[in-house]
């Protein structure tokens, strides 16, 4: 068989890439995808209850990238979502990040207003602080709010998602979730959150909907890449897999995800209930709050870290970066081969990074750089 690029992975990068490819350099593209679907982690369905769930996590799309939106717009009609997310924090449900609401459901109204005071005094109304930053306070009040957040939000959850404590981390992975000095509750702030009107597996199925294009599904690369004479490759998977670990793996962190289906309307007020401090699980979903489905029952599920299994998560620190730096290296020897997307470039990327990066990669192959 004769193809001009193999494309390893049929996730947000190779996605991209390929229709990119396909349109623009009129070039024949044979996707090659080791799962039994498209979509990558991204991916949704339809359980046996006739409930679209999130198979690996709940996904809910946000971006300030208007170039991201609008190229993604060309596939899906969105359906706008703010996701909301709480905490439960000594018993009470608390909105996360932490913000001002919080502080008044969990301190009695005077603590609180004395808080939000030195908060305001000294970051500004508006102000997302990360919980890193304000530990450094010096003020006494503040100081002892920080700490606060951080062993009830913070310490328990980022234990159990990393198996690491928060300064063990990169500071962008607790950052990613400051202490915002606002009365918004949304999870995030981007201007553009939405969920794919009709699902993420047919934004996929749009994606690579090009005549160019063909995907080889349950296959691995490996097994055809003797086979199939090709050009060029874009390679999307774990980059250490690719160099069969020659300078030992590189950590991720996995999951177990719980489902169950529940013969009730609702069982949690908003998308997403976090529980920093009980239980092994991180999270609880309930994905009918995202996708808006109208349905008699829920399906809800928990999420369970551990270290061993799928890479899902990166883990962000000095010591993994360097492993990374090696395998970049070998990887920028592979004149014919590019590396994209959050397990090839071994970054904590949201799905709107990684169609940023994949179409700059685009861009950049399309010049003939
Ligand atoms: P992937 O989606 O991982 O795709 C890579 C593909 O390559 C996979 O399908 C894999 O099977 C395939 N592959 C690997 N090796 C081979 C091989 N040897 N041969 C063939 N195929 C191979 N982002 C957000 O913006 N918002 C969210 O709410 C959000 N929630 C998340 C929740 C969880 C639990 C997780 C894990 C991630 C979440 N993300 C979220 C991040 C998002 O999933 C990623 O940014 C995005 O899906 C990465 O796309 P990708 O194409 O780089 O990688
Ligand atoms: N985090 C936390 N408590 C929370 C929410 C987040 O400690 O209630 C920390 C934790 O380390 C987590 C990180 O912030 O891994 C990033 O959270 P985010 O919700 O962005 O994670 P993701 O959705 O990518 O799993």
């Amino acid at each position: 068989m004769k193809i001009d690029w193999v494309i390893v992975g049929a996730g947000f990068a190779g996605a991209t890439l390929a229709e990119r490819i396909a349109t623009h350099l009129d070039k024949k593209v044979l996707v090659v995808e080791k799962r039994d679907h498209i979509g990558g982690n991204a991916y949704d369905e339809y359980d046996e209850s006739g409930i679209l769930v999130h198979r690996y996590g709940p996904h809910i799309f946000h971006t300030n990238l208007k170039h991201v939106w609008d190229y993604l717009s060309r596939f899906t009609r969105w359906r706008p979502y703010y996701h909301r997310v709480l905490a439960v924090v000594d018993g009470k449900k608390v909105p996360v990040p932490f913000n001002l609401n919080s502080l008044y459901a969990l301190f009695p109204p005077g603590q609180a207003a004395r808080l939000e005071e030195a908060l305001i005094d000294e970051y500004g109304f508006g102000a997302r602080v990360p919980i890193l930053k304000l530990r450094e306070s010096e003020k006494k009040d503040l100081r002892f709010l920080a700490d606060y957040i951080y062993e009830k939000i913070f310490y328990g959850y980022t234990l159990k998602q990393w198996g690491l404590k928060p300064e063990e981390l990169d500071p962008s992975v607790t950052g990613r979730v400051p202490v915002y000095i606002s009365r918004d509750d949304r999870y995030f702030q981007d201007k553009y959150q939405a969920i794919p009107e009709h699902g993420y597996n047919q934004l996929f199925r749009r994606m690579l909907a090009h005549p160019n294009i063909n995907v080889l599904l349950n296959t691995d690369y490996r097994e055809i890449e003797n086979e199939v004479k090709f050009s060029r490759m874009v390679y999307t998977g774990p980059i250490d897999a690719f160099f069969d670990y020659v300078y030992g793996k590189l950590p991720y962190r996995s999951l177990r995800f719980e489902f169950a289906t529940l013969d009730r309307e609702w069982f949690q007020d908003v998308g997403t209930v976090n529980y920093p401090n009980e239980f092994d699980f991180t999270r609880i979903t309930e994905f009918k709050h995202l996708t808006g489905q109208e349905y008699s029952g829920t399906s809800i599920m928990r999420e369970y870290p551990y270290a061993d299994g799928d890479p899902y998560y990166p883990i962000p620190c000095p010591e993994n970066e360097a492993l990374y730096k090696q395998y970049r290296l070998l990887a920028e020897k592979e004149s014919n081969i590019t590396f994209v997307g959050r397990l090839a470039q071994y970054r904590y990327y949201n799905m709107d990074q990684v169609v940023d990066v994949a179409l700059k990669t685009a861009e950049e192959i399309l010049r003939g750089i």
